[in-house]
This record gives structure tokens, sequence and C-alpha cells, in this order.
């Protein structure tokens, strides 16, 4: 009998908490536990889309064959411990072959399009294990391609999802196969409307799983991963930071857009669409609990946490005084229109300004939004100045603008930092501050000591 379930939930599991058989075999035990867990989405095991990135860039023969050897030892530690490992050996090995042939092609002509079609290979190989680990678990389950749903722009490395066709795609697609029974399918990956393949940008298995909530309509969207829960700062620099049981939705999308990796910068926005309370907790410690992310949170207090972005370049631009003050922004924030570049945080004084170029989206290195041909354009009119080797930390709280002393209660701790911008005033949430990659940690240990602790 076919049974209709209006309490979907999605469930995803990042690449540690697929890494291995046992890995692999707990987050099973958690679908299992939750009958209203409907989709599982997956993540690529620990490591390999790091490797697949490392392919795609092109890279010659004997390095290349090292690489595909460790992808091959990854899937096969998990294959060598199933019971009939022989049908889903030939599987991968056809993954493993495409992902040689792509590679191949890499070295001599790296392309974006390539890129995302190498690269989604990852959760490709991880959502046909599970489905392995599952049925030897005697639970039967439809292994579902995520690009015949997650329809996206052909912006490669980081693809905007079409919110409306998504819909409309899993609404003929998917809940079908859901109304069946569980469906495990793929984080991360999604299709143009050509049909080629894209990614949505590192960690963007998070975002699939909200986008996939939102287009089914999920009553929540799980987050499994290696942290039980969100902490009022990452973890590993702060080790006596503290879980947050509950946080509001656009407190933990400030945290995300600057650089709490535990939530891919998009997850919430989805989520805060459909008004779909996200949880956040360990696979490896399920039953220690989690952060749940909703519309409001309690008594939000002044402070709620720190979050630091990494690689940030800041980008000075110093008019020409040919121009008066006025058309110099007009006219630089035109340019920077003109070619897409993305600047969420922006300082100005008379005749300068200084923009942080976030990069962290993409699967390439440092400022890829910094072109050659914008760099080439800014040039012509005014003089470019460019810092790297920069991290941005984030105070994250409520009414920041509105109360005194939150100044005092930062900077004084940062007397001895060398502080290159600050960003203060137009988000109610957000304190902002550049400081040089090297001093990062040490800054965000001393605020989380005197702020939270
Ligand atoms: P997954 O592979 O499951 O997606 P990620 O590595 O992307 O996992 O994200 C989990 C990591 O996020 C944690 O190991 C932790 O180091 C980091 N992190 C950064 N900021 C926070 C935070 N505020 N709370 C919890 N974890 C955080
Ligand atoms: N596998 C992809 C990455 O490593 C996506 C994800 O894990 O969220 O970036
Ligand atoms: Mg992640």
């Amino acid at each position: 009998m076919t049974r209709i379930y209006p309490h979907i939930v999605v469930a995803k599991f990042g690449g540690t908490s697929v890494a291995d058989f046992d890995a692999m075999n707990r987050s099973a035990s958690i679908v299992l536990a939750d009958k209203d867990v409907r989709l599982v989405v997956l993540s690529a095991s620990a490591g390999v889309t790091n490797i697949l990135v490392e392919l795609a860039a092109g890279l010659q023969s004997r390095d290349r064959l090292d690489k595909i050897d460790t992808l091959r030892t990854i899937q096969y530690n998990i294959i060598s411990r199933l019971k009939q490992p022989d049908a889903i050996g030939q599987e991968i090995d056809r993954l493993l072959l495409n992902i040689s042939r792509l590679a191949e092609t890499a070295e001599h002509c790296a392309t974006p399009a390539l890129s995302d079609a190498l690269v989604s290979h990852g959760e490709l190989m991880s959502s046909l294990l599970f489905v392995e680990v599952l049925r030897e678990r005697d639970v039967e389950t439809q292994w579902f391609d995520a690009r015949k749903v997650i329809r996206t722009t052909d912006a490669f490395g980081c693809a905007e999802p079409q919110i409306a066709e998504t819909a409309e795609l899993a609404e003929k697609q998917l809940r079908p196969r859901i109304e069946q029974g569980l469906v495990i399918t793929q984080g991360f990956i999604g299709s143009d409307d050509t049909g080629q393949t894209t990614t949505l940008g590192r960690g963007g298995s998070d975002y699939s799983a909200s986008l996939f909530g939102e287009a089914l309509h999920a009553a929540r969207v799980d987050i499994w991963t290696d942290v039980a829960g969100i902490y009022t700062t990452d973890p590993r620099i702060v080790p006596q930071a503290q879980r947050m049981e509950r946080v509001s939705f656009s407190e933990a999308s400030e945290m995300a857009a600057f650089g709490a990796k535990v939530l891919h910068p998009a997850t919430m926005l989805p989520a805060m669409r459909k008004d779909i309370p996200v949880f956040v907790g360990s696979s490896k410690q399920p039953s220690a609990g989690g952060t749940l992310v909703c519309r409001h949170a309690e008594n939000p207090p002044r402070y709620r946490a720190l979050a630091t972005r990494r690689k940030q370049t800041l980008l000075k631009l110093h008019s020409l005084h040919t121009q008066p003050a006025c058309s110099f922004l007009a006219e630089t924030f035109a340019v920077l229109s003109r070619h897409n570049t993305a600047i969420d945080l922006v300082t100005t004084s008379e005749n300068s300004i200084a923009l942080i170029l976030n990069s962290s989206c993409a699967t390439s290195g440092e400022a890829d939004s910094l072109t050659t041909s914008l760099l080439t354009e800014l040039s012509s009119r005014c003089r470019v100045e460019l810092e790297t080797g920069l991290d941005l930390v984030t105070l994250i709280g409520n009414e920041l603008t509105q109360a005194s002393g939150v100044c005092k209660d930062v900077f004084a701790e940062l007397e001895k930092h060398h502080v290159r911008m600050i960003c203060h005033g137009a988000s109610e949430h957000t304190l902002c501050f550049l400081l040089p990659a090297e001093t990062s940690d040490s800054a965000v240990k001393a605020l989380h000591r005197s702020l939270f602790e």
C-alpha cells in the first residue's frame, strides 16, 4: 500500500559521516531511527572532493594515477566490508573509469564545466555505496539522481539554484518516489537547463538539503556532521566553545555567511522562505543532542557567536581626483556589477573605497572574483591596491547598533592587533573586522574568553 508522508524530514550527512563503512553504518542507524526521514542527502566521503578538485585542475599522468589510486582505496575500504561486494564494485569501477577519463581531458583542457562533471562523482559514489549499506541491513531504498531535480544556472563551480523549476521537478520526479519509500540522493550537485552537471560551491550539500526541504515542503531538515550542533565559535579554534540549543534563522544565516563552516552560507535561505526548522547534530554522537535553528529564538542575547572567514582579499581603490567623490563611488560599483563581482563589505573615505572580496564559494583559491579584466578596468579609472592573507572575524549578535559599549567590549580585546578594516552599522547582527590571517585565531580566542566564557 502506498503511504502518504505529510511530515517529510530531509536528513543530510556530511563527508565525515560517510567517510568509511562504520561511519556509513552509524548514519544508516540515524536514518532508520526516524520514520519521518524520507529523503537522505549525502556528501562525498571525506577527502574525496578535495582529490577530485585537484584532478579537475589538470594533473600530469603520474600524479593523476596516484590520486585515482587514493580514490579507489577510499571506495574499496567500504566495498570490502560489504557481504555482496561484486555488483556495487563494478558500478564504482565504472565511475572511477569515468573520473580517470575526465581527469585526462582536464590535463589538456581544464574547463569549469568539465570540473563540475568530474567533481560530482564523489557524491555519486557515496550515495551508491550508502544504498548498498542499507540493503545489507534489509532496507530497500531507491537511489535518486539529484541532477533530475536541482535545476541551476550554468555558473559552474558556484551555480545558483532555480527555485521554481526545482520545486516543479521535485513534485513530478521526487515526491512519487518518496511516497513509495526511502530515497537516497546526492548533495552539492545539480544540472543546468541543457542537462550539464553543475555544483553549488564547496560545502554545498547543506544547501542542497534545504533546497530539497523547500521543494518538498519538509517538516524539518537535519544536518548530521562531526560536531553536536552550532557552537559559540568553531570548537576547533576554541575548545571551550559552547553549544547553542536554539538559534534564530537570521543568527544562523549570519554565522554561515560570515564563515561558520558547519553550514554552507546559503543553507538558511530556503529554510527561511518556507519556515522549515533545521537541526544540526553529530552523526558520531546522535544522543548528544544538537542545535535547532528556527524562526525565533527566545531571549536572543546581545552576543551570540564569533565566526572567521578565511582567505579574504582587501581591495583598495583610490580616486585620481578627476571626478567628484559621489561619481567615483557610483562608477566603481557599476564596474563591479558589470563584472559580476560579489562584494559584501565596504568602507569609504572621501577619495578611497576599501572592499572585501569573498572567495569562499567556488572551488578555486583566493579572490577568484578578482579577474584580470576587472583589475584592468579598475586600474584605468583609479589607483588599485590589493592586500591578501587576511581573515574576517565577525561578532554575531542582536541589536548591536542599539547598545552602547559594544565597540569597547570588542576593541579592548584587540589592543595589540593590527585591525585592517572595520564594518559596523549596516547590520543589527554583525560587527566585522579584518585581521592578518596569522593573528585571527588568537583574536577569536581572546574575544571568546571575554564575551562568552
Ligand atoms: P560536513 O562535512 O559534515 O559538512 P564541515 O566540516 O563542513 O562538516 O562542518 C563541520 C565543521 O564546522 C566542524 O568540524 C567545525 O570545525 C566547523 N565549525 C565552524 N564554526 C562552527 C560553529 N560555530 N559551530 C560548530 N562547528 C563549527
Ligand atoms: N563534497 C562537497 C565538498 O566537499 C560538498 C559537501 O561536502 O558539502 O565541498
Ligand atoms: Mg560542510
